[in-house]
C-alpha cells in the first residue's frame, strides 16, 4: 500500500465510521485498513475520539468530530505516515 492510499482512506474515514459510504467503498477501506498498521491505529484513535465527543456533547449535535479534534488527529496521522515512510527507507 502506498501512502497516498492512506490519505484517501483518511479523507473518507469519518464518513466510513458514520456508515455514510456505499458498501463497495467501505469494503475497499476495510481491506486497506486490514493490512495497514498506521491506519488501524488511526481508526482506533478516531473511534475513541468520536466516542469521547459523543459522551460530552449534546445528543442533538450532528457533527461527529469538532474541528480542533479533527486537526489534532490529522497531525497525528501525518506523523504516523512520515514515520512509516522513514521505516521503509
Ligand atoms: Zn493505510
Amino acid at each position: 500500500m502506498k501512502a497516498s492510499d492512506c490519505k484517501e482512506v483518511f479523507a473518507l474515514l469519518s464518513q466510513y465510521l458514520d456508515r455514510e459510504l456505499p458498501d463497495d467503498i467501505c469494503q475497499e477501506i476495510d481491506s486497506h485498513i486490514a493490512d495497514c498498521p498506521p491506519c488501524i491505529q488511526f481508526v482506533e484513535s478516531l473511534k475513541k475520539s468520536i466516542e469521547l465527543c459523543r459522551e460530552c456533547a449534546p445528543a442533538e449535535e450532528p457533527s461527529p468530530l469538532p474541528e480542533p479534534a479533527r486537526a489534532r488527529l490529522q497531525a497525528a496521522y501525518e506523523k504516523a505516515l512520515a514515520e512509516r515512510r522513514k521505516a521503509e527507507g
